[in-house]
Parts: structure tokens; sequence; C-alpha cells
């Protein structure tokens, strides 16, 4: 099973001449594009004429959704229905999926055809070339508003400054093509707190960046809002640094200081120029400052209390009910055999 030669001759392989394409499409509540999606994808597919399948992850969709994909896997080879027991949400869905994955190139799409799959012949070619990691970087982000945009740019701006010397490539999801080691490495994380673009990330390999245009959602409603995305924005950050918690003690030193200088010059003020000091204002003033600092430092700083409490509890990241394939070409319990020989102190270039 294993068909990963060391680093740097991956190419010569003869199974990875012919790869096994495995696409991971993650689904909730997508009944209108589903079959749209079948459509496009098994064109595509054919197309390219390598063997392949499709994993189709139900997370806990409300609608038919589940069902359409166990009929499609029951009729189809190449279509596996994997249906987590509840909604885990995008990230969960996204790790079951990618644990399930079988194939020598991965392949992970929206199921709202966002992420056009005509462009997997390409994607795999920069693999061909020598990418473990392709990264589809959105070009145009028209029919976004301007809140959402200018809102990413700074915070991929933050978050790769304070991220270290791993860097977030800007305006890239998860549309994104990943070699079987650069998989095999990202399935060894064990962590709960699943910030995906900060994990695709953080295991390196040489990674190509390819521009390509969204569309629009085929059907259906985004299930993202704004408090959504602040949540995720939060999540990458306290997942992948400390950042925070070091501006909460330079916040600290900082009002320190200015209620040190403060004082020094209220005692010089009435030295000097018998002033008597305004009292309750600047009072008030100063310990709903300083209330709001601590308020705000405590937050952070149970954020990070609580990340380390659920990662304590080792709970499962997702449940999975069912696998559904009409023919088991490969064994479940892929990732964790394909894991030995995996050359992981990879040095990135
Ligand atoms: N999705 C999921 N679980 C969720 C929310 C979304 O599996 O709890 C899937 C959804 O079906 C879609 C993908 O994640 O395939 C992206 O979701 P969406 O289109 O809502 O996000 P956006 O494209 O607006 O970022
Ligand atoms: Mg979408």
């Amino acid at each position: 099973m294993q068909n990963q030669t060391p680093s740097g001759t991956t190419k010569v392989d003869p199974i990875v001449a012919t790869p096994m394409i495995s696409l991971v499409i993650p689904v909730y509540n997508e009944i209108e594009v589903l079959p749209l999606l079948f459509e496009r994808v098994r064109k595509v597919m054919h197309n390219i004429n390598l063997a392949y399948e499709i994993v189709m992850v139900d997370d806990g969709s409300k609608d038919t959704s589940a069902s359409y994909l166990i009929q499609q896997a029951q009729h189809d080879e190449c279509v596996k229905a994997v249906i987590l027991s509840r909604n885990f949400g995008k990230e969960a869905a996204l790790s079951a999926g990618l644990e399930q994955a079988g194939g020598d190139v991965i392949i992970v799409l929206d199921a709202d055809l966002q992420n056009p799959p005509e462009l997997i012949p390409e994607m795999l070619e920069k693999w061909r070339d020598g990418a473990d990691i392709v990264a589809m970087k959105r070009r145009n982000r028209e029919g976004e508003s301007w809140v959402k945009k200018s809102g990413s740019y700074i915070y991929y701006r933050i978050m790769n400054r304070i991220t270290g010397p791993m860097s977030i490539p800007e305006d890239t999801g998860d549309f994104r093509l990943m070699s079987r080691r650069s998989l095999d490495s990202l399935n060894q994380l064990p962590e709960r707190n699943r910030y995906m673009k900060g994990l695709f990330a953080w295991v390196g390999y040489p990674t190509h960046v390819m521009e390509y245009d969204v569309a629009d959602r085929a059907a259906g409603e985004t299930k993202w809002n704004y408090f959504n995305l602040f949540g995720l924005a939060f999540e990458g950050i306290t997942s992948f640094s400390v950042a925070p918690l070091r501006a909460m003690v330079l916040l600290g030193l900082v009002t320190a200081a200015l209620g040190g200088f403060y004082g020094a010059w209220i005692v010089v003020e009435a030295l000097l120029f018998g002033n008597d000091s305004a009292g309750f204002p600047t009072i008030i003033a100063m310990i709903t400052f300083l209330g709001g600092v601590q308020l705000l430092s405590i937050g952070v700083l149970g954020e990070y209390v609580g990340k380390t409490y659920f990662e304590a509890k080792q709970r499962p990241l997702f449940i999975i009910q069912d696998v559904v394939q009409k023919s088991v070409q490969r064994p479940s319990e892929h990732t964790s055999i394909a894991l030995e020989g995996t050359p992981v102190n990879v040095t990135k270039d």
C-alpha cells in the first residue's frame, strides 16, 4: 500500500505515475447542488482517465443530502459516503473525509461548486511538476461585501505576522490538492482545535499557489455569518500563536506606566501649583478603563485555558455513523498504516 519513496524521488514511483485521486467534499444541507456537483465532477474525472474516489462527508445535514449520497454510493463504486452522526462543523467534516481518503493525490472541494472541479487537471499538472500542495487562491472576491474583503486582508496580515515562520497563503481556502505524504503528516496532528487553513500551512512541503476565479454558489446559501467568521478568525490566531497573551502583557505594562505617570503628575501639580485634583471623574475614568483592560485580558486568557480544556478531554473530532461504499477498494484504516516511512522531518523550501 505504501507508495511513497523518500523525499525527492516521488515521481518515479510506478504507482504514482498513474495515481489514484481522492476528492474530499464536505456536505451540509446541499441537496439542491448535489446532482449538478456529481455531474460536473464525473465529467472532469472521466476525461482525466485515472482511478478516483469521491469521498462525500455528510456533516449531519437536515435535508435529504445524506440519503442522496448513500444512494449515489450504492450505485457507483467511485463514491464513498461518510455519514457523520450530527453536524460537527466544516473543519471536522473535512478531517473525517481526509482520514477516509485512500488516494495518492487528495483534492478538497466545497460542495457548492464555488471551487470549479474543471481545474483539477491543471492542479494535477502542478503536482506532477513537484508540488506536494497546490493551494488555490481566490482571484476575485466580487460579490463579497467590503467589510468581508478588508477584514480578510487585515486578518491575513496579522495572522502571518504573529505566527512566525509558517505562512498561510493569503486568500486561500480549503480548496487544494495534497500529496499522500503531506496528508499523512496532516492526519498525524492530534489536536482537537482544527483550524484547517493553519494546519495545512503548518505541515509545510513544497507548495504551489494557483489563482482561480471563485464561482457563485450554484444554489442554496452560505452557512457562514460574520459571527462565525470572527470565531474562525479568532480560533486561527489562538490555535497558532500566543501573541494575544503577549499583547495583554504589553497593554498591562503600558496602562500601569500611564497610571504611574498620571499619579506623579497629580503630586507635582499639587506641589507646584497647589491645584486640587478633580477626584471623582478621574477615578471613574480610571476604573472603567482598567476594568475593561482586565476583562479583556481575562477573556483572552480564558480562551487559551478553554482550548487546553478541550484538548485535555481527548474527545474524537467527529463520529462516523456510517460509511457506504459499493465495493470496498481500500481499507479505511489506511491512514494509520500509511504513516510508517513517511518522511516527517522534511525541510521546507
Ligand atoms: N459545510 C459543512 N459543515 C458545516 C458548514 C458547511 O460541511 O457545518 C460545507 C458546505 O456544505 C460546503 C462547504 O462546507 O460544501 C463550504 O460551506 P459554505 O459554502 O457555506 O461556506 P463559504 O463558501 O460561504 O465559505
Ligand atoms: Mg461556499
